[in-house]
This record gives C-alpha cells, sequence and structure tokens, in this order.
C-alpha cells in the first residue's frame, strides 16, 4: 500500500506513549507503546520521535503526518500548551518542537476530542451527527464532533467540561467543594475522576481504595462503597444533563479507566431525566467501543486521507 494511504497517530498520556498506523480501511498496520518519561520535556519529545520511528520502519513508510493526542489544550495565539496534567508540557510549543524533530507537519488535539473523533467514525457512535466523547479516568475531560469534525472554539477551550463545577449541588457538596489543582473549587474532575471517588470515600468515612475496588465492594453489598457509588453515580448525571441541556448531542461516549463501571450505562441516563429541561431524552450513553485505543486512533485521523498525500 501506499503510504500516502496510511494515518500516523500518537496519545500522549502522563504514564504511556501510545502509536499506531492505520492502513485502508482503518486496518491497524503497526502499533507500539512505550512509558512516558516522567516530568522531562525534553525526554518526552525523544521517546516519541523514536516511536514514531520505529512504527515507521514497521509499517515500511516514512514522514507520514503525524496526529498527536494529549490532555490541555494549545493556545491559539502562540501555540503553546496550556492545562495538560502532565504539567512539563505546559507553556511549551509541543507541535513546532515535534515538528523540528520528527521534519514533518504535526497536528495536535485534546485527547477527550482525539476519543470523540474516533467513536464518531467507527466506534459506538459511528453515524452520530452529534457526539460528546468524555473521558473519565485520572483526569476528567470532553470533546464535541459535529458532522464528524472537532468543533475548534475560539480559545481552544471546547469540551474542558472537567474544569466546570459540579452543578446542582447538593447542600454537603456545596458546604464543602474540593480544592481542584487548576486553583478553583469544586470542578468535576475533583467529584468525577478515579481519584476524586476515591477521596469522597474518604470523607465519607470510609478506608483508602481506588475506583475499582470500591465499585467492587460497592456490588459485593458493602453498604459505605455502595454510598459512594451511588453519589458519583448522581454527579456524573448532572455533569451530563449540563452537556444535554448545552449541546444535545446524539450520543454521549465515555472513555478511560471508569468507562469499565457499567453501572453508568442502565443508571445514569434514569437520574439525568430530573435535570434535563425536557422528556423523552433520546441521547445515548455508550462505552467506547475501541476502549484504551480510541483515543490514539482519533489522533491518527486528524489527519484527513485526501490530505496526506503532501
Ligand atoms: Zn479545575
Amino acid at each position: 500500500m501506499k503510504g500516502s494511504a496510511m494515518r500516523l497517530g500518537v496519545d500522549l498520556g502522563g504514564t504511556k506513549i501510545a502509536g499506531i498506523v492505520l492502513g485502508e480501511g482503518d486496518r491497524v498496520v503497526a502499533e507500539r507503546r512505550v512509558d512516558t518519561p516522567s516530568g522531562d520535556y525534553r525526554a518526552t519529545i525523544a521517546a516519541i520521535k523514536a516511536l514514531v520511528d520505529a512504527l515507521e520502519s514497521e509499517a515500511g513508510v516514512e514522514r507520514l503526518p503525524l496526529g498527536i493526542g494529549t490532555p490541555g489544550s494549545v493556545v491559539p495565539g502562540t501555540r503553546r500548551m496550556r492545562n495538560a496534567n502532565s504539567q512539563c508540557l505546559n507553556g511549551r510549543p509541543l507541535a513546532d518542537d515535534l515538528q523540528c524533530a520528527l521534519a514533518r507537519e504535526v497536528r495536535i488535539a485534546n485527547d477527550a476530542d482525539c476519543l470523540a473523533l474516533s467513536e464518531a467514525h467507527d466506534g459506538a457512535a459511528a453515524g452520530a451527527a452529534s457526539v460528546f466523547g468524555v473521558i473519565l479516568g485520572t483526569g476528567v475531560g470532553g470533546g464535541v464532533i459535529v458532522e464528524g469534525r472537532p468543533l475548534r472554539g475560539c480559545n481552544g477551550l471546547v469540551g474542558e467540561w472537567g474544569h466546570i463545577n459540579l452543578p446542582w449541588p447538593t447542600a454537603s457538596e456545596a458546604r464543602q467543594p474540593p480544592r481542584c489543582w487548576c486553583g478553583l473549587d469544586g470542578c468535576l474532575e475533583t467529584w468525577l475522576s478515579g481519584p476524586g471517588m476515591s477521596a469522597d470515600h474518604l470523607r465519607r468515612g470510609g478506608s483508602r481504595l481506588d475506583a475499582e475496588e470500591i465499585v467492587a465492594r460497592a456490588e459485593a453489598g458493602e453498604r459505605l462503597a455502595g454510598a459512594t457509588l451511588r453519589a458519583w453515580l448522581r454527579r456524573v448525571a448532572r455533569a451530563m444533563a449540563l452537556v444535554i441541556n448545552l449541546i444535545d448531542p446524539e450520543a454521549i461516549v465515555v472513555g478511560g479507566g471508569l468507562s469499565q463501571i457499567r453501572w453508568l450505562y442502565s443508571e445514569v441516563p434514569k437520574i439525568w431525566t430530573e435535570h434535563v429541561f425536557a422528556d423523552g431524552i433520546e441521547t445515548r450513553l455508550l462505552p467506547a467501543l475501541h476502549g484504551d485505543a480510541s483515543g490514539v486512533r482519533g489522533a491518527a485521523r486528524l489527519w484527513p486521507m485526501d490530505t496526506t498525500t503532501a
């Protein structure tokens, strides 16, 4: 196959860097993962370069344009990164530095935008005209796809759902909102992320457990874990009701570690009806079909097939 029919994507996460080459029909031609160098920007650039070289060698191509998905966003005026929870990226011109190191064009998008793009194309929401993609994991983020394309705002902020205040708070939630790393209190990320669920369980008098263990104990009938899980589901439902009222998507697709919680899909749509400003809501809530690979598949899709021949 000609190299021009292939796409190259990299998902730059806080702990792993995943890379993929997609061929015709979105077939995986090559894929690799490496550890993210911790807190070291120059080493991160070098690791991406080595990963790309290895992928292209395996696929028998060179100089494919590169799509990168990563938490945070690019400041439109300066092209520098901001709001990344991998904080060594913030303030850095990541796309320009990668273009220099790799001698090719580079596009960067938020990791939730990439998840949403992938799932809207050939994933759980294939064919939907409007999709809100959500990552519920160590962090919380969102991305909006309309007619197959990411919605680009003038500030590069579309989908910064994780740093909106929890809507319709209960009295106790309003009294003691957790402090977010961004400097605000009560951001959705502090309530809905895995560490957010763990912190809530501790506040209720539970022991220090990760989200997976809390859900397992809730399913085994442990009362306190059940209360933590139910409170989390109610918060997710309110946060999604806000999105439905704002952009009314056909589908909401969930990725990230907490997307495995099956109660999301059975319980949240029952609860969000209390807050959405209409009856008979048609929005579908779905787990990401491509799972962990959605981010990297979406990054590869940042370059449309018809522009890869340059
Ligand atoms: Zn925040």
